[in-house]
């Protein structure tokens, strides 16, 4: 069977409380043998390390989410290098920045929105300086018309720092830009939608090496389990939509998939 990574699900979160052994198991049954948990905060970073120590499939990432970045302390840089030392920590994220979800989607003004998209820059700006710090590699959300800020926030560490993009839904120009940074893609089931022909179109012009394969979960289920909890174990389906429209075989897509990921995530074995 081949075999592949979740390379990034949120396995602290409460939706799998008290059934993590079970979730991991079916993940390995179906052939994924690395699960990579992705923080949302420093207590949930916390949350994902003691995962790591747990069970020796899984890794963890430690960062603060954009969506949150109102809530971060005004420097969290020290609590973030302590947590990043761990054996197990094998990237800083997720981080980046959120346009589509700022207060005037909520009835809030623009001074509000301009707070906000103010305070993700610096939370993605601390992150960056850690990982450059640490030798890490980030892990970049990016959601609404805020990629090319993205771009921009990084462009002073991709000497020093590669992102991944993940759960990429940009045009294959996005993805040439990203590419071009020495960063990454990923992509969720997403792909699997039958309305993301983009998302498929992007992925068919992505060489192989240059991206990597998450669920995000406990969001976006691939089809055949659409609106359903999302869970590991479906990258395997996420896997087979991939090979499909790449025209390889799994055995190709998971060697390509995972070297790519052993190499991004460098603590990560
Ligand atoms: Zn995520």
């Amino acid at each position: 069977m081949a075999e592949f990574y979740d390379t990034h699900a949120h396995l602290d979160f409460p939706d799998f409380a008290d059934e993590l052994p079970q979730l991991i198991e079916r993940a390995t049954a179906a052939g994924i043998t690395r699960l990579v948990s992705i923080g949302t905060d420093l207590e949930s970073s916390a949350r994902a390390v003691a995962l790591a120590e747990k069970f020796p499939s899984v890794f963890a990432v430690v960062g603060w989410h954009p969506n949150d970045a109102v809530r971060a302390p005004k420097d969290f840089r020290a609590e973030l290098r302590e947590l990043a030392r761990h054996p197990k920590v094998v990237a800083i994220g997720e981080t980046g920045l959120d346009y589509y979800r700022l207060p005037s989607a909520r009835g809030g003004t623009a001074p509000e929105d301009s707070h906000v998209k103010a305070r993700q820059a610096e939370v993605f700006q601390q992150q960056l300086e850690v990982a450059a710090e640490t030798g890490l590699n980030c892990v970049i959300h990016t959601r609404g018309e805020c990629f090319d800020e993205s771009l921009r926030l990084m462009a002073p560490f991709v000497k020093k720092v590669r992102g991944v993009f993940h759960c990429f839904v940009g045009t294959p120009e996005q993805m040439r830009r990203v590419l071009a940074l020495n960063s990454l893609v990923s992509f969720t089931g997403i792909l699997t939608f039958k309305n993301a022909q983009t998302v498929r179109d992007t992925l068919a012009a992505a060489p192989l090496g240059s991206f990597m394969l998450e669920t995000d979960a406990p969001f976006l289920a691939p089809v055949p389990y659409r609106g359903k909890r999302c869970e590991s174990a479906y990258v395997k389906e996420i896997a087979a939509a991939v090979a499909q429209v790449k025209v390889c075989s799994l055995e190709e897509l998971s060697a390509a998939t995972c070297a790519t990921a052993r190499e991004f995530f460098s603590k990560l074995r």
